[in-house]
């Protein structure tokens, strides 16, 4: 197939890890027959250097013409000045509301090489391969709020809203890909205060019972799940959630791998290009030393080829080839815990080798 590719390699550690993970998937083009063409576009801090703007129109018009994006990361102390007129990060909310990106992926999956870095169990921890999907654009973050009263009496108050669209959408977003993977999909909601969460759970099961009868389907309530997430995570296939609680318990779930260098993510939205990056920053301390890990941002990749291009069997390939390396002790700086540390190329050229 013929794929059109955007490449925003960002700040930091950003293009080196971008070029790695573009090397991957040239890789996987020739080997698999298709014809993949990449164009680099500014995003973040470089782009204000270069224009004054976190996202130049040149990068959004590119965006939405391609079929997927990749991004490495964006930010550093360079742009820290509060004063200053825009933020790199704003690029990146920009990009997410221009392409219309409504889910936030993100694969909590444990390698079986690593289960010691992460701060659970082997018993507990092992085999866990969960998939969030958290919604982006909805929900208290985007609500009302404000403040009125002063002194011991002022008060602030922020709204809740969910609509029966924007809870449709993503709950058939991830009841697709749950049926891609083990067919379990689990809605995380607090239904028993919140009526947001009442509609989202009405909306959901109504979904799920029409539309996908032959997915397994659970409703489990957010302070429970932030505790099964540590006492049993791998009864967990597919979860989808709102976007405050999805907030929290993503990142509580990124921290069960113990290392946040291997972690993917996505942003979808409906028909249009998909946006993949490693969930880690832009690393300054790090930068330029060709010693950041490039797998998080490979990993991406193999999303984008599995979400965006329905490259399943290529996407497979990767994650197999990632899992290979690391069991061949393959470890950069980040995953050597003292021992003997390679660098980003070198570990991009295992992946390579192995795939
Ligand atoms: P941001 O605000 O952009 O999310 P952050 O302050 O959360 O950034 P990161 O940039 O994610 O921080 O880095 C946190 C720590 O993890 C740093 O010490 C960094 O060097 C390390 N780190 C992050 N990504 C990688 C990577 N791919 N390889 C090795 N180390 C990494
Ligand atoms: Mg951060």
């Amino acid at each position: 197939m013929k794929a059109n590719l955007v490449l925003l390699p960002g700040d930091g550690i950003g293009p080196e890890i971008t070029a790695e993970a573009k090397r991957v998937l040239e890789n996987v083009a020739s080997r698999f027959g298709h014809e993949f063409t990449f164009s680099s576009h500014q995003i973040g801090g470089i782009a204000i250097d270069s224009c004054g703007d976190p996202l130049p129109a040149e990068t959004i018009d590119a965006c939405k013409a391609s079929d997927a994006v990749l991004l490495g990361a964006v930010g550093g102390p360079k742009w820290d000045d509060p004063s200053a007129k825009t933020r790199p990060e704003v690029g990146l909310l920009k990009i997410r509301k221009e392409l219309g990106l409504f889910a936030n992926l993100r694969p909590i999956r444990l390698f079986d090489e690593l289960v010691d870095a992460s701060p659970l169990k082997r018993e507990i921890i092992e085999g866990t391969d969960i998939l969030f999907f958290r919604e982006l654009t909805g929900g208290i973050y985007f609500g009302d709020s404000g403040r009125s009263g002063s002194g011991a009496g002022e008060t602030a108050f922020q709204s809740m809203a969910y609509s029966v669209m924007e809870v449709e959408r993503i709950v058939r977003l991830a009841a697709k890909a749950a049926q891609q993977r083990d067919n379990r999909l689990t809605s995380v909601d607090k239904a028993n205060v919140l009526e947001p969460s009442r509609l989202w759970r009405q909306t959901a099961a109504r979904v799920m019972a029409e539309e996908f009868p032959d997915v397994k389907f659970d409703v489990v309530l957010v302070d429970a799940m932030a505790m099964h997430l540590i006492n049993r995570p791998r009864d967990f296939d597919v979860v989808v959630t709102g976007n405050l609680f999805g907030d929290i318990l993503t990142d509580e779930a990124s921290m069960l791998p113990g290392s946040l260098g291997m972690l993917p993510s996505a942003s979808l939205g409906e028909g249009g290009p998909g946006l993949y990056e490693p969930i880690h920053g832009s690393a300054p301390d790090i930068a330029g030393k060709g010693i950041a890990n490039p797998l998080a941002t490979i990993l991406a990749a193999a999303m984008l080829l599995r979400h965006s291009l329905s490259l399943a069997d290529e996407a497979d390939a990767i994650e197999a080839a990632v899992g290979k390396v690391l069991a061949d002790g393959l470890r950069t700086s980040d995953l050597a815990r003292g021992g003997k540390a390679i660098g980003t190329k070198e570990m991009s050229e295992a992946v390579l080798d192995r795939l």
